[in-house]
């Protein structure tokens, strides 16, 4: 079995970090811990906080940093992340949340931050055209649905569109992006925690680039 791996993973909507964080999860063995995945099953429990959640992410606005950096100390601290690591997907999205997340890893640092750059203009297309399993979050696309009419091949849910994947919300998640997430490429950069990997292709090329990235800044 391999050691796992404690991975944080950056880049804009649309890039692909959730397909990737999927095979990455499978290939190290470690959970996936998916911010947006954790707010979204919070809206279907239809708990108040799951309720307020909502209002945000429909109209493509962040969380509050306060919230998040609690739902991931929470989450980091359970048994499989303390014990193999993790792959952090949508986590940390502002200076705050990175910052607090250095402290909350003090004793066990990220190991790398993956940054998977796909251009503006690519993603919106891909956003537009995403799918996504209601029950377990398989991403589909438009170009390469389900085999069976919008059920998902892995558990049979509906594969819908994301209801923060309407052309505004996008629009408005780039802008956040680009004005509270992108600075956290330079801040992890100049960590020197940063592997940068070009998130264009299939992904599967886009797989392989990633885990030689990994193994390249895990090895140097
Ligand atoms: P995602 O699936 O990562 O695109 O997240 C969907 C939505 O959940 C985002 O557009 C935000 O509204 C919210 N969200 C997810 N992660 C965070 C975070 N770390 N901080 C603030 N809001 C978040």
């Amino acid at each position: 079995m391999s050691n796992g791996i404690r991975l944080v993973l950056l880049g804009r909507q649309g890039a692909g970090k959730g397909t990737q964080a999927v095979r990455l999860a499978d290939h190290y063995d470690v959970p996936h811990i998916s911010t947006g995945d954790m707010l979204r099953a919070a809206v279907k429990d239809g708990t108040e906080f799951g309720l307020k959640a909502k209002a945000v992410m429909d109209a493509g606005g962040l969380v509050s940093d306060e919230i998040m950096v609690g739902v991931v100390h929470e989450r980091l601290h359970q048994a499989d992340a303390t014990s193999r690591g993790y792959i952090l997907d949508g986590f940390p999205r502002t200076e705050a949340q990175a910052r607090a997340l250095a402290e909350i890893t003090a004793d066990s640092p990220l190991e790398v931050v993956l940054n998977l750059e796909v251009p503006e203009a690519v993603v919106v297309e891909r956003i537009t055209k995403r799918r996504v399993c209601r029950s377990c979050g398989r991403i589909y696309s438009v170009d390469s649905p389900p085999a069976k009419d919008w059920i998902c091949d892995t558990d049979g849910g509906d594969v819908v569109q994301r209801d923060d994947d309407t052309e505004d919300a996008v629009r408005k998640r780039l802008e956040l992006y680009a004005a509270e997430t992108l600075p956290l490429v330079a801040f992890y950069s100049e960590a020197g925690q940063l592997v940068d990997v070009d998130g264009l292709g299939s992904a599967d090329e886009v797989f392989d680039r990633v885990v030689e990235g990994i193994s390249a800044r895990r090895a140097g």
